[in-house]
This record gives C-alpha cells, sequence and structure tokens, in this order.
C-alpha cells in the first residue's frame, strides 16, 4: 500500500511542472491591419513581400496566457505541415504570411511558406495544447476571426481605412463591439510620424465561451500614444 502512495506522489511530483508550464489562464486573439503591419520602419525595411496586400484584419495569433507570467514554447510538440494546397489556402486566407510571396501548388510545400504557422504553433499553440490540440487550436482561431470583424465594428464609428482617428475613439468603439472589454491595441511609430495601427486583441476565458478585460498588465495600448493615429488605407 504504502509504495502504491509513493508512486502515485512521485508521479504527480514529475508530472507537475508539465502541469505549470502550460496551465494558461485566458487567451489573447489577435489580429492586425495589414497595412500597418507592412509600414515600412528602420528596424524592419521591406518588410512584406505579399501582394496584394489584404484589405481586411488578418490573424497574427491566438495567445494563451497567465495573469501572473507569460506563456511561451510550452512544449516541444512539432508543427504539423498543411499537406495539400486547398487546406493552405484556406487558411492562409484568414491567417497569411505577409511578409512572404504567395506561393503556387508547385511550391506551397516548402517550409518557409508555413513557417509563420509553426512558429506561432510552437510559440504560442504548444501553451494550450491540453485543451486545444493543434488542429483543433488552428479551426478555433480562424472561427475567431469569423466571428470579430475588426473592420466592421470600427465602421460603427465611421472608422475607415485611409483615416486618423484617436486612440481612444478606436479603443472605446472596439470596447462596445465586444460588449464592453477592455480591447489590446498595438501601434509602431515610424520616426517623426504618428503611430500606425498595426493589431487590435480580444481577450478570453479559457474556454473561449467569455470575452474579457484583456489583462492590464499586458496591454499594449500605450504603444499608440494618447492622439490620432494613422489608419492607412
Ligand atoms: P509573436 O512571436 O507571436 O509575438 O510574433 C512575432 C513575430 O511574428 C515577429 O517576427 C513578427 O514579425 C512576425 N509576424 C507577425 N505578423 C506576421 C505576419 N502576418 N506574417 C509574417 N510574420 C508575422
Amino acid at each position: 500500500m504504502m509504495g502504491i502512495v509513493f508512486k502515485l506522489i512521485l508521479l504527480i511530483l514529475l508530472l507537475c511542472p508539465l502541469t505549470i508550464n502550460s496551465s494558461f489562464q485566458y487567451l489573447t486573439f489577435v489580429q492586425q491591419w495589414p497595412r500597418g503591419y507592412c509600414t515600412d520602419n528602420p528596424a524592419n525595411p521591406n518588410r512584406c513581400q505579399r501582394n496584394p496586400l489584404p484589405t481586411v484584419f488578418t490573424i497574427h495569433g491566438l495567445w494563451p496566457g497567465n495573469f501572473t507570467k507569460i506563456l511561451q514554447n510550452c512544449t516541444s510538440s512539432p508543427y504539423t505541415s498543411l499537406r495539400t494546397f486547398q487546406d493552405w489556402n484556406n487558411r492562409n486566407l484568414r491567417w497569411p504570411d505577409l511578409t512572404k510571396p504567395s506561393p503556387t501548388a508547385q511550391t506551397f510545400r516548402q517550409e518557409k511558406f508555413q513557417s509563420f504557422w509553426r512558429h506561432e504553433w510552437t510559440k504560442h499553440g504548444t501553451c494550450s495544447e491540453n485543451m486545444y490540440p493543434q488542429a483543433t487550436y488552428f479551426s478555433r482561431t480562424i472561427q475567431l476571426s469569423q466571428r470579430h470583424n475588426i473592420l466592421n465594428y470600427l465602421a460603427t464609428s465611421n472608422i475607415r481605412p485611409g483615416s486618423n482617428p484617436t486612440v481612444s475613439s478606436v479603443n472605446s468603439t472596439i470596447y462596445k463591439a465586444i460588449s464592453n472589454h477592455v480591447p489590446d491595441l498595438m501601434c509602431v511609430t515610424p520616426p517623426r510620424q504618428t503611430p500606425v495601427l498595426v493589431e487590435i486583441g480580444i481577450c478570453f476565458n479559457a474556454t473561449m465561451t467569455t470575452i474579457i478585460d484583456c489583462p492590464s498588465g499586458f496591454l499594449r495600448t500605450r504603444s499608440c500614444g494618447t492622439n490620432t493615429i494613422s489608419f492607412p488605407a
């Protein structure tokens, strides 16, 4: 009897680090504005080769988080490449790697054409794998993007590409669109220019059943300053 109890305790102790490592409490669903992400700046000149750029918000990722610490690279579970051009295209439609040109049916299997998805899975997806296995992780993220159309949300306040809204109007418009919850905005500021809108994050509880305020400790909204921002067309 004692032997079994001892072995059980040993097993729990051994498994503990694994559970701690991948215990996430919420998810940040991050969408990006391609014209914003692809804005040239000294740190990233000629960043994007995708042509034409999508004119809708596309997915950056779904990031499992913990209210107290950043979760990254939680397990060594490998990325599974998509094997058909149709699957590749379906995912690419909402989750494109903007830094790469579009491949053809002959070239899409090259590793570089899935490296963005591999990166997002390895760095973030693995941290919610206990709840969302890889195929589920990708399909649920795409479902979220079908559900949360940022261009439509912004249009309710007449905020459209090619304008210079105030950061507070963007923030409060998204806040209201997601039933009064705090979003996470991210901007980049090229030298001597106004901040450019790049990303908008919406936070969910672990089961993705409710939207929550994005935790204040990890908000990037201050990167957008306090006045007007550029929402480039
Ligand atoms: P993360 O590690 O998830 O924070 O993502 C940051 C990395 O992803 C950076 O190297 C970004 O340049 C890259 N990244 C973000 N959005 C895209 C995109 N749409 N296409 C390709 N790379 C991207």
